[in-house]
């Protein structure tokens, strides 16, 4: 690795601004880990408005058919490089809610996930854990989950097209509509 690249990973490592995607019941866990008494800011993580700002994605919880659409354009609206963690079992697996009918098992199949924070669900020092093991990854530059995303679309895309059941495109061919008109 370059000593530039080494340095704009020291610095990235440093600067995660952070959108949470707050499905779950989890998310009760992030007010204590943002404010005073943990201060997520000392290292260097604060959260963001937009998708278009944030180059974290937390999702703090189970997601249905409806919620993981919404986060999948959310993703795909954020600048790379971006990172993406799972924040508790659900995420993981489902967790308590495995065999709902709408309730998504392995959020990697859909999104590419850098990191989970196991338990259910997970404590603010958990939390700070993966963040610093996040850091760990991305300054040795092995927190490549945008650009597997890229390269492997096309198995994203099919997994995420037969989970909401897409089989023809919304659009009509332009020619179509010119004959038709
Ligand atoms: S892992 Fe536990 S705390 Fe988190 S969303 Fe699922 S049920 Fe709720």
């Amino acid at each position: 690795m370059s000593e530039w690249k080494e340095l704009t990973n020291f610095f990235r490592g440093r600067s995660f601004w952070m959108l949470h995607y707050c499905t779950g019941c989890g998310a009760m866990e992030l007010p204590p880990t943002m404010t005073s008494r943990w201060d997520m800011e000392r290292f260097g993580i604060i959260p963001m408005a937009t998708p278009r700002q944030a180059d974290i994605l937390l999702v703090t919880g189970y997601l249905s058919l409806k919620s993981l659409k919404r986060l999948i354009y959310t993703y795909e609206q954020m600048h790379a490089p971006k990172w993406v963690l799972g924040f508790g079992s659900c995420t993981i697996n489902g967790g308590v809610y495995w065999d709902s009918y709408n309730v998504i098992e392995r959020l990697d199949k859909y999104l590419p996930v850098d990191l989970y924070i196991a338990g259910c669900m997970p404590r603010p020092e958990a939390i700070l854990d993966s963040f610093k093991r996040l850091r760990e990854l991305v300054e040795k530059g092995e927190a490549k989950g945008y650009e597997k995303y890229v390269k492997n679309y096309d198995w994203y895309k099919a997994n995420q097209d037969r989970l909401f059941k897409r089989t023809k495109p919304v659009l009509q061919n332009p020619e179509e509509v010119t004959r038709s008109a």
